[in-house]
Order: C-alpha cells, then sequence, then structure tokens
C-alpha cells in the first residue's frame, strides 16, 4: 500500500511524469520482476520512489524512448533514477517474492497462478479466457489477456485449489496484504461471478485475506449478496473508457453493456459492500476528455464509487501498442482536481480494504489525495 505521507509538490510531478513516459532499464538485469499479460492494463514494473509504489511501464515502446533511465538495483534493490544523465531520486524495485519458487504438485509454477502486484498485493485472472476476446475485432483494443495465456506464463482457468494453495503461501513467506481476482468474462449471464464466488471460498478457508473481485455486471444484483457471502470484501466494475463514441471503437464487445447498466450495477454494489468498497478502472488517455472524467467521477462519487483513473499504457502485441501514453500535464489536469474530489467525498484509497484503489500502484491519484487543501 502506498505511504500516507503528503508528497510535496516536485515528487507529485515526478510520479505522474514516470508514470507517462515509463522507464528505459539501462541493464537486462535491471529487468528483474515486472507484470507482462494478463486482463486489463499491463507492461508494468513496481517500483518505490518517495516511500510511494508505483507501477511504471518499462516493456512498451514509449519507455524505451523514455527519458528516465535507472541501472541494476544493488543487492538491497535500490537504484538510481536518472533524467538523462542527471541523477533524479532512490528508486528501489520489488524483489522477486518466495513463492515465484515454488510449484503445484502437479507441476504448475505459483507464478503461472497468481503473481505480486506492487509490493503486496496478490493478483491473477482467474479465467484468461474472455467472450469479448474471442474475435480481436470485439475485443478490447488495450487488452493482452490471451497473450501471457499464448506465451505459457498462465494457466488458462485456476481452480479454487490451485488459489488458495497459492495464497496460503504468499501470505506466509512474502507476507501479501490483500488480493486481486479479476476474469475474463465467460458466456454465462453472471459474467463471471460465479466462478470468482467459488474462488474467493476456498481462498478465506485456506488463509485470512482480504479480497477484491473484478468483473462485468451480472445480470442479476443478487449476484453482490452472494459475493460478499462467498468472502469478497470488495468490488470492482471497470468502466474503462466513459463516451459512447469511444466506448465503441475501443472496446466494441464490452460497449454492448451500457453505462447505465454500470451505474444501476454500482448503485446496488455499495449497498452491499458500502461506500468506498465498491470501484470502477477509468482509462485516461484513450479519448475521454479531461472535463468527461471529473463529471462521471462526480457521479461516481455521488453514488460511493471510488473512480479508480489511470494512465493508459500501450501494451505491445495489442492493436493500441502504438497509441502515444497521455502526457504528463493531461495526467494532471484529471487528477489534481480529483484528488481533492476523493478526499471531499470522504472516500480515500487508504479506507478501501483491498484491491486496485487500496494498492493504487497503476495511478498517482492516491498521492494526489494526499494533497493539503
Ligand atoms: S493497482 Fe491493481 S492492477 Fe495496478 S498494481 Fe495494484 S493491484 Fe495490480
Amino acid at each position: 500500500m502506498n505511504a500516507s505521507v503528503n508528497l510535496p509538490e516536485s515528487s507529485l510531478q515526478l510520479l505522474t511524469e514516470l508514470q507517462s513516459s515509463g522507464l528505459r532499464l539501462a541493464t537486462p538485469d535491471a529487468e528483474g520482476l515486472s507484470r507482462r499479460g494478463g486482463a486489463g492494463p499491463s507492461d508494468h514494473k513496481a517500483v518505490v520512489i518517495d516511500g510511494v509504489t508505483l507501477m511504471v511501464p518499462v516493456h512498451t515502446h514509449g519507455a524505451r524512448a523514455s527519458g528516465f533511465v535507472a541501472n541494476a538495483p544493488d543487492a538491497n534493490g535500490v537504484s538510481v533514477l536518472m533524467r538523462g544523465s542527471i541523477p533524479v531520486a532512490p528508486i528501489a524495485f520489488a524483489k522477486t517474492p518466495r513463492f515465484y519458487k515454488l510449484q503445484t504438485l502437479d507441476g504448475v509454477p505459483y507464478s503461472h497462478i497468481a503473481t505480486l502486484h506492487g509490493t503486496d498485493v496478490l493478483a491473477t485472472t482467474v479465467l484468461q479466457t474472455c467472450i469479448r476476446y474471442e474475435s480481436r475485432k470485439k475485443a478490447c483494443k488495450f487488452c493482452a489477456i490471451g497473450q501471457s495465456l499464448a506465451a505459457g506464463r498462465t494457466v488458462a482457468h485456476k481452480t479454487p485449489e490451485q488459489l488458495a494453495e497459492v495464497a496460503r503461501a504468499a501470505v506466509l513467506l512474502d507476507g501479501v496484504k490483500h488480493m486481486v481476482l479479476t476474469t475474463g468474462t465467460p458466456p454465462t449471464p453472471d459474467r463471471g461471478a460465479a466462478i470468482l464466488c467459488d474462488s474467493a471460498r476456498a481462498i478465506r478457508r485456506a488463509v485470512d485475506l482480504p479480497i477484491q473481485a473484478q468483473c462485468e455486471p451480472p445480470d442479476d444484483d443478487a449476484w453482490f449478496a452472494r459475493m460478499r457471502d462467498a468472502g469478497i470484501d470488495t468490488l470492482g466494475m471497470h468502466l474503462e473508457v466513459l463516451g459512447e463514441a469511444e466506448r465503441a471503437r475501443i472496446m466494441p464487445g464490452k460497449a454492448t453493456v451500457p453505462v447505465s447498466r454500470y451505474m444501476s450495477a454500482f448503485k446496488a454494489a455499495v449497498e452491499v459492500f458500502g461506500r468506498g468498497q465498491v470501484s470502477t478502472y477509468i482509462l485516461a488517455g484513450l479519448g475521454d476528455p479531461p472535463q468527461r472524467v471529473l463529471d462521471i467521477a462526480q457521479q461516481l462519487l455521488a453514488l460511493g464509487v471510488y473512480p479508480f483513473v489511470v494512465p493508459f499504457v500501450p501494451i505491445s502485441g495489442t492493436p493500441l501498442e502504438d497509441h502515444a501514453p497521455p502526457t504528463p500535464e493531461f495526467m494532471r489536469s484529471i487528477l489534481a482536481p480529483l484528488g481533492a474530489m476523493v478526499r471531499e467525498a470522504g472516500l480515500r484509497a487508504a479506507d478501501i480494504k483491498a484491491g486496485c484503489g487500496k494498492c493504487g500502484a497503476c495511478s498517482s491519484l492516491s498521492s494526489f489525495e494526499k494533497v493539503a487543501a
């Protein structure tokens, strides 16, 4: 989880710039632990700067041309972040977790079942297949859910038993604090809610670990109570893109579920999970103007939903791999006012029980929430 300190203006600027521009690794051995593929945005590496954990793009085209560069870390995992040849700040890289060395009795490496995000989050894509992804024409253009499967870095369906085994090891060996269960969307009306319930039940039987589940809005709001009863603490339903035209262009399959359905699902989910325990991911830089993002964020906050706005990261191998990431100025024009709005609504990242909003590493939003008014 990110530090609870107020950051000076120069640090906020640095974090926003680094997340937009990406980081060049000067030597291959600086590569270490990074996140490629999976559902939603990826191609990141976890770093810690000024006590803040941040996922920074390292495998993208843009990152290879970034003005930020870091050498291989020393024995303590620390290196120096340089802007060109000028040292800017100490930078620490997340260490490879101990549970990555283990495998199941039938020979599946634990790292193919779940991975470490940030420094203390265990994350998995329970179902690595998606109805939206069956045809590239209908798939979300930013998503790489099929790539890590094709590359043999993961398994298509992680069983509840496998997830429970890995979660227990990650808590015992690496002290992970919460878990994210995301999923590709199966061809069933529950949109994956049943699979997430089965997974959560098994994990909670094995270990005391707060869980966030992430899926599209299910057909029936009764699923929210079932998810809570299965041991899920928080829920993410991710809008990603907001404008009708942009949704149809960037995620034609997912856009068949209208924003109005997300809004009614948010309202029903907040009644079950509580204010601030339901969230959505919004990808900034895919065509939605800042004012639209802020207007929708205001509606979400009024419903009690945490609007986790992250900079779009173009992932290699996806149709958007050459799409420019948002500039630091663009991100700032959203995150600075949004940070104040979130604070005023009393829905801060720090109060979320589990999941992306709590981790916060894919955006500098939580740092903007802490800026004194
Ligand atoms: S914010 Fe979510 S996707 Fe990003 S590193 Fe944290 S848990 Fe993973």
